[in-house]
């Protein structure tokens, strides 16, 4: 068997699918498809003749997505291609019985194997037992990678290279060929707004204008949110020794990273000094540090709710008086910040209209109205105590009543908006979900009570809105 060499005209046959690597992240099918594509282009005389891509997704639980690869089998079958070229060895073997399988196909046709920029013939021994040996890598890997990627992280900590998540400020170069991380260089976009962060604090801007300029511009945030920019986020960014070129690893600063700083020494010297004083301003007491410690109120027997651990891994928060409910701390968090959202949306002209809280003469018309509705329901529940009407009569009145009153009572909160909230401008749930964490707790303090009640069925991964009411305090 002559060696393979690239020489050969060769007609190859392209197959990616989206995929994770070792890193976690996403490879998407085109970033592969384009490097298999600069490979034929740089080998002589060969080309592509057929393109085959999964759209399908890269979740584990969705592995039927990858349905393609009979395609390929059948190209193959047609005699229409001399080379099937892979982003790695794994990805086409993984949905076969076995390696044996791709190989006899291989094999039966004269179809070369190639990927990781290599080309294998399968008749070759040396070339079949190193493809075996890839397959066999690949085939444990899913069992392997968790220990793999630890160990790799660990490695690149000491040696100062990046790891985990791109860091935000900073983009990824790869090798297009072995998918390899070369370099961590400045984004052009998100670089720029990095040192913009380092220089508005290091300059003594306020964190909530800072945060609201962000926001107003439509600069995206380093993890997606629809809330826009906190200072907690800007606090992490400019607190990061990352962004002078120091590699950390578990919160110690552990060395000179591989990657060039991307601020300068000076700016972050002058940052640092702000940012520690700010950090130490807005942690009073770590129990509040929690959205709503404090805020959020048992609704069996009225105590409060602090946040907790458990099992020192999931914080939630838990009546502090007699541990009646506990609630996830995220999951009530998000839900109570939507809920307050949705209600800012709702008295939003009166919000901007910024009425008296002063009892005007509307506010007392609008009270006696109230009551008045009130107690014909009342009135209506006594006589049916005493036998006088019934049920079906009471029923009905209180769904006639009821919407009326429950009308009433909006009518006369928004007559009664508290002064507090006026200050949120022309758009107060907007403006709200710019504010820091301990703006944001101080106004819904001030505007609602939250009282929330046990799950209704053990396991629930998300609030039951008939759980949790935001009631307002005006
Ligand atoms: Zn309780």
């Amino acid at each position: 068997m002559p060696p393979v060499t690239s020489k050969q005209p060769l007609r190859c046959l392209l197959y990616a699918r989206v995929s994770r690597d070792l890193r976690g992240q996403m490879e998407s099918p085109k970033q592969q498809l384009d490097s298999l594509r600069e490979w034929v282009a740089r080998e002589q005389g060969w080309t592509v003749v057929l393109e085959i891509v999964e759209e399908g997704s890269a979740s584990a639980y969705a592995r039927k997505a990858r349905d393609r690869w009979p395609e390929v089998a059948v190209a193959i079958k047609a005699g229409r291609a001399d080379a099937l070229l892979l982003w790695e060895a794994s990805r086409g073997t993984r949905e076969l019985s076995g390696f044996t399988e791709l190989k006899s196909l291989l094999l039966e046709h004269g179809v070369l194997l190639g990927y990781g920029g290599k080309l294998y013939d399968l008749a070759d021994e040396s070339d079949a037992f190193r493809t075996g040996l890839d397959y066999l890598l690949a085939e444990s890997e899913s069992a392997k990678t968790s220990a793999r990627v630890r160990r790799a992280m660990a490695a690149r900590a000491q040696e100062g290279r990046p790891h985990g998540k791109n860091l935000y400020g900073f983009r990824r170069e790869y090798d297009p060929a072995t998918g390899r991380l070369l370099a961590q260089v400045p984004d052009e976009v998100t670089g720029p707004i990095v040192l913009r962060l380092f220089e508005e604090v290091a300059a003594g801007h306020s964190m909530y204008r800072i945060c609201q300029r962000l926001t107003e511009e439509g600069i995206a945030t380093p993890r997606p949110s629809a809330r826009g920019w906190f200072s907690t986020t800007v606090l992490q960014i400019v607190r990061n020794p990352a962004y002078i070129g120091k590699r950390v690893f578990r919160g110690e600063v552990i060395g000179d990273a591989s990657w060039a700083p991307l601020v300068p020494q000076e700016l972050w010297d002058r940052c640092q000094a702000v940012a520690t004083a700010e950090n130490r301003r807005r942690k009073p007491d770590a129990r509040f540090s929690h959205f709503l410690s404090g805020i959020a109120r048992c609704g069996v027997c009225g105590g409060p709710m602090y946040a907790l651990c458990n099992r020192g891994r999931y914080w939630s928060y838990a009546c502090h008086w007699k541990h009646c409910v506990t609630r996830s701390e995220r999951l009530l968090d998000e839900y109570v910040r939507r809920a307050f959202v949705a209600l800012l949306d709702e008295y939003r002209d009166e919000l901007v209209a910024g009425r008296e809280t002063a009892i005007s003469s509307a506010v007392e018309a609008q009270r006696r109205q109230l009551d008045g509705l009130r107690q014909r329901l009342d009135d209506v529940a006594a006589a049916y105590a005493a036998d006088q009407v019934k049920l079906a009569t009471l029923l009905a009145v209180e769904r006639d009543v009821r919407p009326m009153i429950e009308k009433a009572e909006g009518d006369l909160r928004a007559l009664l908006v508290p002064g507090v909230l006026r200050g949120l401008g022309p758009d107060p749930a907007a403006a709200w979900q710019t504010l820091d964490d301990e703006d944001a707790r101080r106004y819904l303090k001030a505007a609602v009570e939250v009282i929330v009640l046990p799950a209704t069925r053990r396991g629930l991964r998300y609030i039951e809105p008939e759980c949790v009411e935001l009631r307002p305090t005006w």
